[in-house]
């Protein structure tokens, strides 16, 4: 059986990185797997070991593979200045599938699911967990 959950986040952008773990388990029944997924072309879905300091690694690193400030093509397309945004989410990719069994998602113990919205300003972002469970 399939069931689709929806959920919203509110996000200050710029790399917010927002546990989304106790959401997505909510969702969940019995064992299967569940599908997480971000409409929009400026966020991501991932885990990480969610606290303070990696929060911070993440950020750099990003900011390292496409940073902010830099000219991009994309800019140049439509007049916007999120073209950082768009290359960054295009790499973390929007969704994940995390396997679930009697009702408990099989993370690790240091694993959260997390949303980054990497666009250059706040959002609301509509998170998508579709459930496929027997
Ligand atoms: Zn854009």
């Amino acid at each position: 059986m399939v069931s689709t959950h929806t959920f919203r986040v509110e996000t200050r952008g710029r790399t917010d990185i927002v546990d989304i773990t106790a959401r997505v388990a909510e969702a969940v029944r019995g064992t299967g797997t569940a599908v997480v997924f971000v409409g929009g072309s400026t966020a991501g879905i991932t885990t990480v070991e969610f606290e303070p300091g990696l929060v911070r690694d993440l950020k750099e690193a990003w900011e390292r593979v496409a940073p902010e400030g830099k000219d991009y093509h994309h800019h140049a397309t439509w007049g916007d200045d999120n073209g950082s945004a768009h290359v960054r989410a295009a790499l973390l990719g929007p969704s994940l599938s995390v396997p679930f069994v009697e009702g408990r998602l099989l993370l690790g113990t240091w694993q959260q699911i997390v949303l980054v919205d990497f666009d250059t300003r706040a959002r609301s972002r509509e998170i998508v967990v579709q459930v496929h469970a027997g």
